[in-house]
């Protein structure tokens, strides 16, 4: 499968993403934690990266398709891949298209998950990360057995800097103004599936009437 996950913040891209790699051997590709891993590692790429992410700002087309050009030739998306946040841009769009003309890849469809405001903010404000592998967690609804400590690696659990009610609505407000553009662009592409819920099975018979 070579899907692209659309959606806001919040809406469980990260997870269907996972839940689906489980399924068919296609490799998660989230912009997000790859720039989160190169803020931790103090790179180039993290220093350029770590201003506007802690705004919940967008970093730079350029800094982007630098990474993914680079990233979707690894040999482990021969198999498959699921983009997590990327595109984010009409212009990362456009860049993408003509990356996978250039490769010879088409990708099976563009997945919309069209959550309401209210759930998004809620989940987010409650949502957790452990500071080392990166598991999430939800302080209502998926807490760790121990509070703070990470049942898959033990390491704390924290709020994303980017978590914070402030950064939230900046972040919301960035995604309706330059990502949400993207459902039309893939509508007209003919690659739109929308579904207006993050719960896996009714997104897997979106995405199976599909292939
Ligand atoms: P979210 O949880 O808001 O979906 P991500 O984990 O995907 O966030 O990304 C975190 C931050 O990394 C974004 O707020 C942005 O600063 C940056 N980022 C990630 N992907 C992109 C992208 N494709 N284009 C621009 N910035 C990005
Ligand atoms: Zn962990």
């Amino acid at each position: 499968m070579k899907i692209i996950l659309l959606g806001p913040p919040g809406a469980g891209k990260g997870t269907i993403a996972k839940a689906l790699m489980a399924q068919d051997g296609s490799v998660q590709i989230s912009t997000g934690d790859i720039l989160r891993a190169a803020v931790a590692a103090g790179t180039e790429l993290g220093k350029k990266a770590e201003a506007a992410m802690k705004a919940g700002d967008l970093v730079t087309d350029e800094l982007i398709m630098g990474i993914m050009e680079e990233r979707l030739l690894e040999d482990d998306c021969k198999q498959g891949y699921l983009l997590d946040g990327f595109p984010r841009t009409i212009p990362q769009a456009e860049a993408l298209r003509a990356l996978l003309a250039r490769l010879g890849e088409k990708l099976d469809c563009a997945l919309e998950l069209d959550i309401p405001r209210e759930v998004i903010i809620d989940r987010l404000t409650t949502r957790r990360t452990c500071s080392n592998c990166g598991e999430i967690y939800n302080v209502k609804s998926k807490p760790p057995k121990v509070e703070g400590v990470c049942d898959v690696c033990g390491s704390e659990i924290v709020q994303r800097d980017d978590e914070t009610e402030e950064a939230i609505e900046n972040r919301l407000e960035v995604y309706n103004e330059q990502t949400a553009p993207l459902v039309d662009f893939y509508r007209n592409e003919g690659l739109l599936v929308s579904v207006p819920t993050s719960d896996l099975e009714p997104v897997l018979a979106a995405i199976n009437s599909r292939l």
